[in-house]
């Protein structure tokens, strides 16, 4: 098997897997029990929140703040949109994102439309500078700037650092939330609420991690136990939690060792005709989107799928639906109909990249009598 489909998912990593099952078997106490089992389990959560707040600003020193537990992006996203939003009266306040924000953004930003929020969603084809075009859209009613640090479909990315502090300069009322399900330990990070996921990372699914600065609160979105100071609800899946600080420890990801995968991948498909390359050198080089013009991208799926080769044709959360975020991207409507999404991981070789350009010539070939 050939798996080139690591930003839809990642295999969980043997020290996740590992970790999960040790905690399962020793330390599956419930965190808010008094005894030493429950203590223990506490433990384990407040040493994996401490990895997490080192490992999230991608940078020698930490973020200051605190990070709830999540089942995932999707409901951190949620959590930190709606939480957010809940502490301003929608009426005449300015949101400002971008067209190219995963569904778990987008449609609640829609909902936040409806409640009276003024939402200014950019698109990068638009800009030269995206990062400075999404600073100068905020204004002194901007309640909240939501931006994803790296585009799922083609690796696209945003100044975050810059971004926060240039959107901090301009109205230090304003919440910045940050999308960094892409970009967790691969680009820097900032912000005042930041949503991360641990499938992305060779971590298990069913569980991500909020991040909230120092001095920010938001509303709950789910309320019950009071766990996790109330503001996530729920008693904690310790054992994924374990599983989600392991992987972090173990993530081997390299941006120069993606940067030469990359390199060596659009050499090999510039030797076929017809490509089209929709991730340009600002993009993070563990995505690489092209187009095989003339060959439908489902069709070139199962076609690779045949010889157990696996991409994807876009974002598999849209599950083959026409996303607009390409064309925002800027990629013609012709050519989004045969992307393909290329993800790397590092245990990718050179190798499993010869033999995708093989089956590609192939198909074309086939496709072509
Ligand atoms: N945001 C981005 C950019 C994503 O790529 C994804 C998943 O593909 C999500 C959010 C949702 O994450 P989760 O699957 O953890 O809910």
């Amino acid at each position: 098997m050939i798996y080139l489909d690591n930003a839809a998912t990642t295999k969980p990593c043997k020290e996740c897997r590992q970790a999960v099952c040790d905690t399962m078997e020793t330390a599956f106490g419930n965190a808010s029990s008094l005894h030493k089992l429950g203590t223990s389990s506490m433990q384990i959560m407040s040493r994996a929140k401490r990895t997490i707040l080192a490992a999230l600003s991608g940078t020698k020193t930490p973020l200051d703040g605190t990070v709830i537990f999540t089942s995932g992006a999707t409901e951190g996203n949620n959590t930190a949109l709606l939480g957010a939003s809940h502490r301003f009266r929608p009426n005449g306040k300015r949101i400002v994102s971008t067209a190219i924000e995963h569904p778990s953004v987008a449609k609640v930003l829609t909902r936040l439309e409806d409640d009276g929020f003024e939402v200014v969603r950019l698109a990068p084809k638009d800009y030269e500078d995206f990062t400075g075009a999404l600073i100068g859209a905020v204004d002194e009613n901007t309640a909240l700037v939501s931006a994803m640090a790296v585009n799922n479909e083609t690796g696209f990315k945003i100044d975050i650092p810059r971004l926060y502090r240039e959107v901090k300069r301009k109205n230090s009322k304003t919440i910045v939330h940050i999308d960094a399900v892409q970009g967790f330990l691969k680009v820097p990070l900032d912000g005042d609420l930041i949503s991360v996921s641990g499938h992305k990372i060779h971590a298990s699914k069913g569980i991500g991690a909020l991040f909230i600065k120092k001095g920010q609160n938001i509303l709950p979105l789910i309320s019950g136990g009071g766990q996790q100071g109330d503001l996530r609800s729920g008693t904690e899946p310790i054992e994924l939690i374990a599983g989600f600080e392991a992987a972090i420890k173990a993530y081997s990801g390299d941006t120069a060792k993606f940067a030469e995968m990359k390199a060596y991948l659009l050499d090999r498909l510039a030797e076929l005709e017809n490509i089209g390359i929709n991730s340009d050198a600002l993009c993070v080089p563990n995505i690489i989107n092209f187009s095989v013009r003339g060959v439908r991208s489902e069709i070139m799926l199962h076609s690779l799928e045949e010889d157990e080769i696996y991409v994807s044709s876009g974002s598999a959360c849209s599950r083959g639906k026409k996303s607009g975020v390409l064309g925002a991207l800027g990629v013609s409507d012709k050519d989004a109909d045969c992307a393909v999404r290329v993800s790397l991981c590092a245990d990718n070789t050179a190798k499993e990249l010869d033999a995708l350009c093989m089956k590609i010539a192939k198909t074309i070939e086939r496709v072509r009598r």
